[in-house]
C-alpha cells in the first residue's frame, strides 16, 4: 500500500512522468524522485522533444475525444497555457488518398460533430476555396482535397510546454536526478523471496535509489527496464524534418492552423524563435527489432543515423508541399530526425501495475503516438490507480501478447502505407552513397 510519505520513484521524466510527479505531488505524496538520463529536461530521447505536437480532440473512439477535450481545458490554464496556441485544425485526405485514409478521416470528424462544445466550430470543406477560407496563404493545388476545419485544437510547444512544468514540480519539492550516469536507470532490484516487490533502482553511475514504488515513464525505451512489455508495446519511429525560413517567411505563415493531410503528413505554424517550420510524413513506421524480437530504439544496438529520414518520407513531405507552400517545395530539409515511441495494436494506453510486483511497479507506456496532448491530465490516471489499487478501465490494463505476435504495425486503423525496420533503411541509404 502507498503512502503520502512512500519513497516513489519515477524513471524518465518525458510528457508522462513530468505529468505523474505533478499529480501524485498535488494529491500529498511528498517523497517523488524522477530519475531521467538526459542531462536537463526536456530530454532530447524523449518523444516530445519538439517544437510542437498537435492537440486535438478527433478520435475514432469517443473514449478518448472526451478525455481530449478535458486535457485541452487544462491547456488553457496558466500552467498551461503559454505553451498552446489554438490555431484551429484542417484535417483532410488527397484526391489519391486510401480508402483506409477516408474512412479514419469520416469517423474521427463524426466523434466530435456529436460533440456540442465542438461541433459550432466545425465547417467541411469540400474545394480549394473552402480550404483557403481558413489559410489563405495556401497556394498549391489542393488536388481533390476534402475534409473539414475543427477551431477547438491546435498545437502545444512540447519541449517548453516539458521544461515549464518540470520547473514548476521542482518548486512544489519533486526532486530530479539527471545525466546519463547518475540519472540512467539500469535495473529495478525486487527483493528476494517471492513478494515480486520491488526495493530499489540501480542508476548508470551503480548508485541505488530505495524506492517503495516505482513507476516507469520510458515511452519508447521502457522494454528495456520492464522486459515484459516489450509483447506489446513496440518502440517504433515515425520521421520529423523542418525548413528553415526567413524572418518574413516566417510571418507570412503565422497563424496558420495545424494542417494534417491524412494520406501525406502534417504541420504547424512556424516557430517564431526559430523560424522552423516542421513537417511530419504520415505512415506506419519503422521498429528496431534486436535477436530477442523486442524492439528499441538505437542507442546500443545501432549507431543512431544522423540527420536522416527515409526517402520515401521525405518524398511524401515534398508532395505536401507542392499541394500547399510549392514556394517551399524544393528546400533542404533541416535538423531531420527519427522520433520514437511506445506503440500498441490497439493504440490503446497501458496505465497499470506490473503483474507480479505487488503493486510496487507502474507501468506507464504504449502511447501510441498520441500522449503529448494529454500531458495536462495525464497523472491524474495514474492516481487514481494508485488510489483503487487496479485499473478499472479496461483499454489501460496490462495486456498479455497476441497469439500474432508484433505483425500489427500496417493494420493500425488511422495509419496508412507499409511499415518497415529501421536496419532496411540505414542499408538503403548507405547504397545510395
Ligand atoms: C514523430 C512523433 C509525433 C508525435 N506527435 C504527437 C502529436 O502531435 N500529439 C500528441 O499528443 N502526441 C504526439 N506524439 C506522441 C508523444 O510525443 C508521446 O505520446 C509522449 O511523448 C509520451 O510521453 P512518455 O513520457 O511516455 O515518453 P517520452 O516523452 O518519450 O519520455 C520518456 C523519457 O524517458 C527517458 N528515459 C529513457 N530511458 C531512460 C532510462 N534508462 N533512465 C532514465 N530516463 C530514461 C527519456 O529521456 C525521456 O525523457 C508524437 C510522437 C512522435 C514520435
Amino acid at each position: 500500500m502507498v503512502t503520502h510519505d512512500s519513497r516513489i520513484v519515477i524513471l524518465g521524466g518525458g510528457a508522462w512522468g513530468l505529468s505523474t510527479a505533478l499529480y501524485l505531488s498535488e494529491a500529498g505524496y511528498s517523497d517523488i524522485t524522477i530519475l531521467e538520463r538526459a542531462e536537463a529536461i526536456p530530454s532530447p530521447y524523449s518523444a516530445a522533444y519538439d517544437i510542437n505536437k498537435i492537440v486535438r480532440a478527433e478520435y475514432e473512439d469517443d473514449f478518448y475525444s472526451k478525455l481530449a477535450l478535458e486535457a485541452i481545458e487544462q491547456w488553457k490554464t496558466p500552467l498551461f497555457g503559454p505553451y498552446y496556441h489554438q490555431t484551429g485544425y484542417v484535417v483532410a485526405t488527397t484526391g489519391r488518398a486510401p480508402a483506409k485514409a477516408v474512412t479514419h478521416l469520416n469517423k474521427a470528424l463524426a466523434s466530435i460533430e456529436r460533440d456540442p462544445a465542438f461541433a459550432p466550430g466545425i465547417r467541411r470543406l469540400n474545394t480549394p476555396a473552402d480550404f483557403r477560407e481558413y489559410t489563405w496563404q495556401y497556394s498549391g493545388p489542393l488536388t481533390g482535397f476534402t475534409g473539414y476545419f475543427n477551431r477547438l485544437a491546435g498545437y502545444a510547444h512540447s519541449s517548453d510546454a516539458m521544461r515549464g512544468l518540470w520547473e514548476h514540480i521542482s518548486k512544489r519539492g519533486v526532486k530530479s536526478v539527471l545525466g546519463e550516469e547518475a540519472g540512467k536507470a539500469v535495473q529495478i532490484n525486487y527483493a528476494a523471496g517471492n513478494s515480486g516487490r520491488a526495493t530499489s533502482v540501480t542508476t548508470a553511475d551503480g548508485k541505488t535509489h530505495p524506492a517503495d514504488l516505482v513507476i516507469s515513464a520510458l515511452g519508447a525505451h521502457s522494454a528495456a527496464l520492464i522486459p515484459q512489455l516489450g509483447q506489446t508495446s513496440v518502440a517504433r519511429c515515425w520521421s520529423v524534418a523542418h525548413v528553415q525560413l526567413t524572418e518574413e517567411e516566417c510571418n507570412l505563415l503565422r497563424g496558420i492552423p495545424t494542417t494534417n493531410i491524412r494520406d501525406l503528413g502534417f504541420f504547424f505554424e512556424p516557430d517564431p524563435k526559430t523560424k522552423l517550420f516542421k513537417l511530419c510524413p504520415l505512415g506506419i513506421g519503422y521498429t528496431n527489432p534486436g535477436a530477442d524480437g523486442v524492439s528499441l530504439p538505437p542507442g546500443d544496438r545501432l549507431p543512431p543515423p544522423q540527420d536522416f529520414i527515409p526517402r520515401a518520407d521525405e518524398d511524401k513531405l515534398r508532395t505536401l508541399l507542392r499541394e500547399t507552400f510549392p514556394w517551399m517545395a524544393e528546400r533542404p530539409f533541416v535538423d531531420k530526425k527519427l522520433c520514437w515511441f511506445s506503440d500498441t495494436a490497439d493504440s490503446d494506453y497501458c496505465i497499470d501495475f506490473v503483474p507480479g510486483s505487488g503493486g510496487s511497479v507502474v507501468a506507464l507506456a504504449g502511447d501510441s503516438g498520441h500522449g503529448f496532448k494529454m500531458m495536462p491530465i495525464f497523472g491524474k490516471w495514474v492516481v487514481e490507480l494508485l488510489q483503487r489499487g487496479q485499473q478499472s478501465e479496461p483499454r489501460w490494463q496490462w495486456r498479455t501478447p497476441s497469439a500474432g505476435g508484433q505483425q500489427w504495425g500496417d493494420a493500425v486503423s488511422w495509419r496508412v502505407g507499409r511499415g518497415g525496420e529501421l536496419t532496411e533503411l540505414i542499408e538503403a541509404s548507405r547504397s545510395k552513397l
